[in-house]
């Protein structure tokens, strides 16, 4: 069975995010923890999260992943920046334990002129000040385009901020095929050669989740823009290949690719009937 999703307005709350996805064919969702451009999250409602969990028991929909805002940079220059990453994630962890099997997903940060290797270091204290031994919420770094002065622009850098983490039991990755490819990996050409090489430098074990886009630009680009599945650069023959791999077909899809709800439900439809059962 195929599990696949988009990301999905928050707004309404967790029952309503799991009704639309089974309104439009998934059967999982993406979902900002808060504005994705940062600030205060919504009061906690765990009556609409019980819902949430029944819902998704009778429907038997996979976990949703949650995504951090976009605006938290776990390496920013100024401190009072780390902090706000730092309590912002504490914050959406805890919040996360109300749901069993979510994971959060995050931009490892933009080192801004620091460097990569200060980049990687504070990414690194940011999760070591944060990560419980007893959480169970699972922590996703996003493979990222780099673009600007992005952390995680390769599986390296994804490498070196894992190595530096104490409970690196609670860390995996989530790959987004647009920016790997935007990063120069070419997944459309060489996919087998793009996994063993995650294989050999992350772990394939340690790959959770799949954002599953198609790009603008051509690889190598480290530009980031999202396109919709089929009308990119990288195709619909290659994300085919993608959610068909051996390595992949099992975890978890995530659309993020610029559609309305009718446009997910069309592209849900289409990766369906090409997914080998
Ligand atoms: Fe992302
Ligand atoms: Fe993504
Ligand atoms: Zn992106």
């Amino acid at each position: 069975m195929l599990k696949i999703g988009c990301h999905e307005s928050s707004s309404k709350g967790f029952l309503k995010m799991g009704e639309t996805a089974v309104q439009i064919g998934g059967s999982t969702f993406q979902y900002f923890t808060r504005n994705p451009r940062g600030g205060k999250a919504k009061a906690w409602d765990q009556e609409d999260a019980d819902k949430f969990l029944r819902y998704q028991e009778e429907h038997g929909l996979y976990a949703p992943l949650a995504h951090a805002p976009y605006t938290m940079n776990a390496c920013a220059a100024k401190p009072e920046l780390r902090v706000f990453a730092r309590e912002t994630m504490a914050d959406d962890l805890a919040r996360l334990e109300h749901i069993p099997g979510a994971r959060y997903n995050f931009h490892p940060g933009s080192h801004v002129g620091q460097g990569a290797e200060k980049g990687i270091e504070m990414i690194a204290e940011t999760l070591n000040e944060v990560l419980k031994p007893e959480q169970h919420t699972k922590v996703l770094l996003e493979t990222m385009a780099g673009k600007g002065s992005e952390v995680g622009r390769s599986f390296e850098e994804l490498r070196a901020i894992i190595d530096r983490v104490e409970l690196s039991d609670h860390i995996g990755v989530c790959l987004d095929t647009c920016h790997v490819w935007d990063a120069g990996y070419d997944i459309a050409g060489n996919l087998d050669g793009v996994l063993d090489e995650f294989d050999r430098v992350i772990g394939l074990k340690r790959l959770n989740s799949i954002h599953l886009n198609d790009s603008m630009n051509p690889c190598g680009s480290h530009k980031d823009r999202h396109q919709k599945i089929g009308e990119g650069c990288i195709g619909l023959e290659a994300l085919v290949n993608v959610i068909n791999h051996p390595a992949l077909r099992d975890l978890p899809f995530y659309l993020e690719t610029p559609n309305e709800l009718d446009g997910y439900q069309s592209e849900i439809a289409l990766l369906r009937s090409r997914y080998e059962d």
